[in-house]
């Protein structure tokens, strides 16, 4: 894992190729997700190619363990970035141990030690700074070091004491899924115990099937699959998700017997209203049944974010604590979703907004968000959660966002806004926030509203309006109107109104 660019694909083709023996690259090579690399020593090792950590966090939130470890590729070039921010507090949540590969050596003006020393605040320490986190330096262009990173992987995987026993019924996690033409669906498990075979019969999820045919991560036929092995799987009845359990069961009937069940299961819970995950948290709380508050936190600027870490670390009754799980600066962002989800989280958004496919994911996982523009109500908050006592229907309610397309200057009533409405709708009287590149610019009322000449009282989705705000003139285009109400009962709660 690690951020864009700092070299995660050059590594892992850099394993494969200097460790694949020669007569086996030569095959057509397949992307499958996940590669195993046979060391000079006989030793394998299986890279599981994660586009990136939302896969990772994804898979997690399915309740699966996937790695055994995570490589953090840093750029020595570029050193700590925000994405390599959110893959270490992904691996942190997950409880997996971090091997540091330093990359791009070779780059001039590369600085490996600013690297260890930007992780140091991460909480990574290195072995050379007093921790126990193996590092190496290396470069995937110039095939420097190589060997050394797989020695460290070695080193830590045999620090975890990894055992798995191949003689027993298979069991593993799908990787990947997809409906292939031709194929029908095809998914890459990772095999975790036991030896799979041709012709076993399995449930996946809330599918089932019986294995017709397994391939490796080169393309080849294969008959069977180890421990620690990925196999692309033909022969299933439907697709699973990534994440989803590989269980290899007696007989067909039973195989049947608990996708069926598995798949009313399913239907029962699409219908259920399900509790978003803040609700569930809070009843937890109440009942006694956790000791922390999973929280993570977003803000505008680099110095409310630390201001808010720093505060709400420190709260905290005898029996529940905060614990912050991430933090940075910027909108809300998928990856903070899914970390959110996984690890059952509050979002706190700090003068920022989710991005609109943030916001679509965590209506869809029931991922709480509160937006908040004062730290004191954010503490506020906080502390009645600990105590279980934040009522979660205290909210505003978003009403809708429209763009602005066109900024025209009226005489006598200043600036107007060109706007069209891309979501909900927006609303006379209403609160509006206008937001910049996701971060709050302005907070007020909606002075105007009009479609064409006329004032209105509402415009929905899909229509043009014209809008001006009250004391603000300041628009730009591309900036959002997002328009919202309090809820009855919430007016104190988050907003300074
Ligand atoms: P990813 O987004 O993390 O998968 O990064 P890529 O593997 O796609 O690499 C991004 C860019 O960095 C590519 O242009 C690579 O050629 C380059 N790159 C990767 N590793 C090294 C390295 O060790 N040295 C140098 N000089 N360039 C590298």
């Amino acid at each position: 894992m690690g951020h864009v660019d700092h070299g995660k694909t050059s590594l892992l083709d850099a394993l494969r190729s200097t460790n694949v023996a020669d007569h086996e690259s030569g095959g057509i090579t397949q992307h499958i997700g996940a590669y195993q690399v046979t060391l000079a020593s006989g030793q394998k090792v299986t890279f599981i190619d994660t586009p990136g950590h939302e896969a990772f966090t994804a898979m997690r939130a399915r309740g699966a363990k996937v790695t055994d470890l995570v490589v953090l590729v840093v750029a020595a070039n570029d050193s700590v970035m925000p994405q390599t921010i959110e893959a270490i507090n992904h691996a942190k949540a997950a409880g997996v141990p971090i091997v540091v590969a330093i990359n791009k050596i070779d780059v001039p003006g590369a600085d490996p030690q600013k690297v260890r020393l930007d992780l140091l605040q991460h909480e990574v320490v290195v072995e050379s700074m007093g921790g126990d986190v193996l590092d190496v330096e290396v470069s995937a262009k110039k095939r420097i070091n190589l060997d050394k990173l797989i020695e460290a992987i070695l080193l830590q995987a045999e620090v975890l004491d990894l055992k798995a026993s191949p003689n027993r019924d298979a069991e593993g996690v799908v990787i990947e899924a997809r409906m292939d033409k031709g194929r029908g669906s095809v998914a890459t498990v990772l095999i975790q115990k036991g030896t799979l075979k041709v012709g076993d019969i399995f449930v996946s999820g809330n599918e089932w099937g019986r294995v017709r045919s397994l391939f490796n991560d080169r393309g080849q036929k294969v008959l069977k699959a180890l421990p620690s092995e990925p196999v692309e799987v033909i022969g299933l009845q439907g697709t699973p998700s990534a994440g989803d359990d590989f269980i290899v069961v007696d007989t067909e009937s039973r195989a049947r017997e608990i996708s069926a069940y598995r798949q009313r299961k399913a239907r029962e819970l699409l219908q259920v209203k399900t509790m978003s995950s803040a609700e569930h948290l809070l009843a937890q709380i109440k009942a006694g049944e956790i000791k922390e508050l999973p929280v993570l936190i977003k803000g505008d600027v680099q110095g409310s974010v630390e201001a808010l870490n720093g505060i709400l670390s420190k709260i905290a009754n005898n029996e529940v604590k905060v614990h912050v799980l991430h933090s940075g600066v910027g909108a809300i962002n998928e990856s903070d979703i899914t970390l959110a989800r996984a690890s059952k989280a509050i979002v706190i958004g700090f003068n920022v907004r989710a991005n609109p496919t943030a916001r679509e994911m965590a209506k869809r996982d029931g991922v709480d968000i509160r937006y908040y523009s004062i730290i004191y109500d954010v503490a506020d908050d906080m502390k009645k959660a600990v105590e279980g006592l934040l009522e979660p229907e205290l909210r505003e309610k978003i009403l809708g966002y429209a763009e602005i397309r066109q900024v025209i200057s009226v005489s006598k009533v200043g600036k107007v806004a060109g706007c069209m409405v891309k979501e909900g709708l927006v609303k006379r009287g209403a609160k509006v926030r206008i937001l910049r590149d996701s971060v709050v610019v302005y907070t007020g009322q909606l002075s105007q509203l009009k479609r064409f000449k006329d004032d209105v009282k509402e415009v929905k989705e899909g229509f043009e309006c014209g809008m001006s705000f009250e004391n603000f003139d300041d628009l730009k285009v591309g900036d959002m109107v997002e328009c919202y109400e309090m809820e009855e009962i919430a007016v104190k709660l988050t907003f300074d109104v």
